[in-house]
């Protein structure tokens, strides 16, 4: 994965930018602010504007070469300048719902011997599952993470990133968390790392929270059993989940 605009920069969600490729329904930009999904996160929505016309952001196809196309709702041929524009209620909630899978993930990681994430994903109605390898792990000391998880929330605690060696990251153990969803390293042979201060650290490529304060609750939803081996956890967040 290269570096991406919304890492650096992930408050801008309205850039002003140039077309640099066209196909009929399709375009790739100079800039995105788009996270085109990718770990279990959903690729952002959003809009495309231009003088005369605008199209729904509708999905994103990677090309071989690395160019990102935003495929569009329609078939409109477009270039020159636009803006694009992302769903701010839709980057919120895959920020929230990222920053809470990392949490969840580590009081996991810590409470059962290093388990490690089979599976992520992450929906538009506020909800995730995760997927843990920990063999015979009770369901109730599971359950019981949820404590522990609004803790983190309620300390307001920051979550920063840095890009480190690859090869280093794959040595240090417990870095690469996901045995599913490790992020591709960059042309330059980095991989990112998010960490929430004091409690996880782990490679990963998607969108969080610059703290974890700006989450509302999470509650843990379901716990189902997959095989001898793996757990299911449904968590929401308060805001989404009730309604
Ligand atoms: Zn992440």
């Amino acid at each position: 994965m290269a570096h991406l605009y919304c890492h650096e920069h992930p408050d801008t969600l309205v850039l002003a930018t140039d077309v640099v490729d066209a196909r009929p329904g399709r375009v790739a930009l100079a800039q995105s602010p788009f996270y085109p999904g990718g770990g279990g996160q959903p690729g952002d929505r959003g809009v495309l504007r231009w003088s005369g016309g605008e199209a729904q952001i509708v999905d994103f196809a990677c090309a071989e070469d690395g160019t990102l196309w935003h495929v569009l709702d329609n078939q409109a041929e477009i270039g020159g300048s636009v803006e694009a524009a992302v769903d701010p209620r839709f980057r919120r909630i895959m920020r929230q719902l990222h920053t809470g899978t990392h949490i969840l993930n580590a009081f996991v990681y810590q409470s059962f011997n290093g388990a490690l994430v089979t599976g992520v994903q992450m929906y538009e109605d506020g909800t995730a599952r995760m997927d843990f390898d920990v063999p015979g792990a009770d369901n109730d000391r599971l359950r019981a993470l949820e404590a522990p998880i609004n803790d983190i929330i309620a300390q307001d605690i920051a979550v920063t990133f840095d890009y480190v060696d690859f090869a280093a990251a794959q040595a240090q153990h417990g870095l690469v968390r996901s045995r599913s969803v490790a992020p591709t390293p960059t042309p330059d042979g980095k991989i990112r790392i998010v960490e929430i201060t004091g409690l996880d650290r782990q490679a990963c490529g998607g969108t969080h929270l610059a703290s974890t304060g700006a989450s509302p609750p999470i509650r843990i939803l379901k716990i189902d059993n997959k095989g001898r081996h793996n757990r299911r956890v449904r968590i929401g967040l308060t805001d989404l989940a009730a309604s």
